[in-house]
């Protein structure tokens, strides 16, 4: 066990962690980040044109930004996994992968989620042969080929533009007769030539040799098949909170989000817990850094012993 005693401990680097993680710090709390990857979700999205002050940024670069302001802080984010956390008498023990226990006296919760699985057949097979679930990470893998992007919401047209300026061909398939994005989003995919819109089709089946070679779909009325041919799959088919080490320690609702009350606590004492992870509604980078800082501010008032 890591002999010192933290005053908080944040569990996420995304947005809404690295949020926390500056205020945590101005508040002059000893914080130590702990995220599996920097810059979460954020770090995804391949433009950015709704974080004030910043009208066009990749999502890269602005978690560079928050990361650089962050560290300026004195402030280290450690790149492992939280797997468990237990209580002993208002002490938080925090259990890594890789780098052993961490104690602290509050903790925040900024896990975020991630991306949902279609379950289908070949859809594990080919993981890393051409179905991905990163459009920016893995895009450029495919330049010149036919790709598909299953979805039709924010992440999935962000991904379906991104990638219209690198594929031959892009298919976006959605199950519904309509998209479910932002107008300005429907209407940039709308400007590209190269993206086909195969709507109310399902997706069924991925197939190929050793790598992603077609994918399978089905249409939701009809019930007729269909194969794409396809070097990737490229699945933005909505997010889930991944908190299963959470089950028993903090109130979850029915679909694994925190819950939370407006000053961002949980239902433990000393945890609070911000960003898209929780059953704030809108999951936007904005409101996951402001819950971020309101999450650190109530940790504050926790640990001052007034509570927020
Ligand atoms: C493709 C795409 C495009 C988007 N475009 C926009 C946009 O244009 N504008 C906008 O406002 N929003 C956009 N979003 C949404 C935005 O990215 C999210 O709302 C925001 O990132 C949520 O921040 P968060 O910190 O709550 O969670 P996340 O960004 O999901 O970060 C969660 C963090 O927790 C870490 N983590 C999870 N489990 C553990 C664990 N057990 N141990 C340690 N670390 C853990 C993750 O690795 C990550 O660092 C987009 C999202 C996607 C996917």
């Amino acid at each position: 066990m890591a002999a010192e005693l933290l005053d908080v401990v944040i569990v996420g680097s995304g947005p809404a962690g690295l949020t926390a993680a500056i205020y945590c710090a101005r508040s002059g709390l000893k914080v130590q980040v702990i995220g599996k990857t920097l810059g979460g979700q954020a770090a995804e999205a391949s433009t950015i044109e709704n974080y004030p002050g910043f009208k066009h940024i990749t999502g890269i670069e602005l978690m560079e930004r928050f990361r650089e302001h962050v560290e300026s802080l004195g402030i280290n984010i450690l790149n492992d996994e939280v797997v468990g956390i237990e209580e002993f008498g208002g002490v938080f023990l925090v259990k890594t992968s890789w780098s052993g226990h961490f104690k602290c006296r509050a903790l925040i919760l900024a896990i975020g989620a991630e991306p949902k699985k279609l379950g289908i057949k070949g859809e594990e097979e080919f993981r890393g042969k051409g179905v991905s679930y990163c459009a920016v990470c893995d895009g450029p893998l495919f330049r010149g080929r036919n790709v598909a992007v299953i979805g039709g919401g924010n992440s999935a047209l962000d991904a379906a533009v991104y990638l219209s300026a690198l594929a031959k061909t892009v298919y976006l398939v959605h199950r519904r007769g309509e998209l479910r994005a932002a107008q300005s989003l429907i209407e940039r995919l709308n400007s590209r030539n190269n993206v086909v819109k195969k709507l109310n089709k399902v997706p069924i089946e991925i197939g190929g040799e050793r790598f992603v070679e077609w994918i399978k779909l089905k249409d939701a009325s009809s019930g007729a098949e269909e194969l794409l041919n396809v070097n990737a799959v490229f699945v933005e088919a909505g997010r889930e909170v991944r908190g299963n080490f959470l089950k028993g320690f903090v109130a979850l609702d029915d679909k694994g989000q925190i819950v939370v009350d407006a000053l961002c606590r949980t239902s433990r004492e000393g945890v609070f817990a911000a960003g898209d992870a929780t059953i704030t509604p809108y999951k936007q980078v904005i409101i996951a850094a402001g819950d971020g800082a309101k999450a650190a501010l109530s940790a504050y008032e926790y640990l001052k012993g007034r509570g927020p």
